[in-house]
């Protein structure tokens, strides 16, 4: 039996999975903010509730928001900030009594799509999660690239690529740098553009549906953001070449960017055809927690 467990920032959410990929038993809990003790137990409770009630002992992958440092062992990159700096990757495990598979919820859903969802098939899979940041994640043959530094897939940080008139140096990014992809792609980063140019301060659906609707600043906006998002994933595509690209999270509910975007990547590949293919999650929220379970395949 699979367990898989999303540690997020609101909810700790655990499943069990069949080979198949049916669902067959859910529970969530809140997330104890602020307490990384609390954190732990919460985790160990519900996987013991969860064998309980199956009858059964299961593997367990966690998703966790950041990364086990491969240096350090330690949490780091966590927007849930009282993981960080702590042992997770060994007091689970010695809590637990069995060894721990741990990947960041982006790798999570990359793997979780690649498995059963949108990508199914495909050798290799870029999961993108795009909302209020860009997360990505690399998964080849069922399984995730970690990397040596354990942030591979991280291309939100890299800076937009083939950079236009005005796109340069860019917006600053909390990272410290200016001109970052997730500066331009996320949903805060269509806001930003889509206001500089006349547009009131709405969020990225309500843009999108302006634009389906014909309002001339937003549509402007939203073809900006798709050309954008074409440049920075061919980028992608000239390095790992994905058969399919996932995205995933609130802005790849903007219907037309399946459409739009591979007509607008093809100049910037490095290859006379480009057969990758761009599609939505089919797993949407669930993804993080499915892929989890997968960390054990
Ligand atoms: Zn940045």
């Amino acid at each position: 039996m699979r367990i898989g467990i999303d540690l997020g920032g609101t909810k700790i959410e655990g499943i069990t999975i069949d080979a198949d990929g049916a669902v067959r038993l859910r529970r969530r809990v809140p997330s104890p903010r602020d307490n990384y003790q609390h954190t732990l137990t919460a985790v160990v409770d519900l996987v013991r509730a969860i064998e309980r009630e199956a009858g059964e002992r299961g593997t367990v992958g966690v998703g966790i928001p950041g990364t086990i440092s491969s240096a350090t062992g330690l949490v780091k990159n966590a927007n849930s900030t009282w993981l960080i700096g702590e042992p997770l990757g060994e007091d689970l495990p010695r809590l637990l009594e069995r060894p721990v598979r741990f990947a960041n919820d982006a790798n999570c859903f990359a793997l979780s799509e690649a498995v059963d969802g949108a990508a199914a098939g495909a050798d290799v899979v870029f999961g993108v999660i795009i909302g209020t940041g860009t997360g990505g994640g690399v998964v080849v043959n069922r399984r995730v690239v970690e990397g040596a530094n354990g942030i591979a897939g991280e291309w939100g940080h890299n800076s937009l690529p083939w950079p236009r008139d005005g796109e340069w140096p860019g917006p600053p990014c909390y990272c410290g740098r200016t001109g970052c992809i997730e500066t331009f792609l996320s949903g805060p980063g269509l806001t930003r553009d889509y206001v500089a140019s006349g547009g009131p301060r709405l969020d990225a659906r309500e843009i999108a549906a302006r634009a389906c609707a014909g309002d001339a600043v937003a549509s402007a906006a939203l073809a900006r953001y798709e050309e954008r998002m074409a440049r920075a994933l061919a980028g992608v595509i000239n390095v790992v070449d994905p058969g399919v690209i996932v995205l995933g999270g609130g802005l790849s509910n903007i219907d037309r960017l399946y459409d739009s975007v591979p007509k607008l990547w093809a100049p910037f590949v490095f290859s006379d055809t480009v057969t990758t293919r761009l599609v939505r999650a089919a797993h949407g929220d669930s993804s993080g927690v499915r892929g989890a379970a997968w960390l054990w395949d």
